[in-house]
């Protein structure tokens, strides 16, 4: 079972590649942004809960990330494999995560991370803006917010998983085909 974190900043095109990866190679998508999103829609107490924060552009407590993420993986244990898509985006996170797989016998195989410059993210989630309908992309503070967030929280992240040497880096500003094209190369070397 292949198991992957899609990693990087916000606006770093997580989302658009996890759609094409999952047709590519049969595997499920968890974003766990639009899990808290569709909780906040159907008023659970989770998305109550995590509604302020989500607002704000700081991150969702752990504890209701990881809740959303042991129910899936729970409910998924047979899939071909797995892209995990804005998670784990603190360090305890990640080491909750690797408890939650283990629990079920299963283990993270890699985490590719998209680079991008800071301008880039802004211009995307700028133009996504128009688009996307998400509250959070339209205020460039909130914006900011998201930005200052992944530096101060999520980026060590990374080197999680470099000390177990799972950790992978791809050049995310081309094109969505390019950088495609460069995430299924660094795939299809860890299927093989
Ligand atoms: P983006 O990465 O483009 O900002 P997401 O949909 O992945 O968009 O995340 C939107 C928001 O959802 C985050 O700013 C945060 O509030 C919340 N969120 C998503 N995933 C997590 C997570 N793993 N931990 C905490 N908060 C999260």
């Amino acid at each position: 079972m292949l198991n992957l974190v899609l990693f990087g900043p916000p606006g770093a095109g997580k989302g658009t590649q996890a759609e094409l990866l999952q047709k590519k190679y049969q595997m499920l998508h968890l974003s766990t942004g639009d899990a808290i999103r569709q909780n906040i829609a159907n008023g659970t107490q989770l998305g109550l809960l995590a509604k302020k924060q989500m607002e704000d552009g700081a991150l969702v407590s752990d504890n209701l990330v990881c809740s959303i993420v042991a129910d899936y993986v729970a409910q998924n244990t047979q899939a071909n494999g797995v892209i995990f898509d804005g998670f784990p985006r603190t360090t305890e996170q990640a080491k909750e995560f690797d408890k939650i797989m283990a629990d079920k016998g299963l283990s993270i195989t890699a985490m590719i991370a998209l680079d991008i410059p800071d301008q880039t993210i802004v211009t995307r989630i700028t133009e996504r803006a128009k688009i996307s309908g998400r509250a959070d992309d339209q205020n460039p503070q909130i914006v900011q917010n998201r930005i200052d967030t992944y530096k101060q929280q999520t980026a060590v992240v990374a080197n999680y998983y470099q000390e177990q040497n799972k950790s992978f880096q791809i050049d995310g500003t081309g094109s969505i085909e390019q950088v495609f094209n460069l995430l299924c190369l660094e795939i299809d070397k860890l299927i093989k």
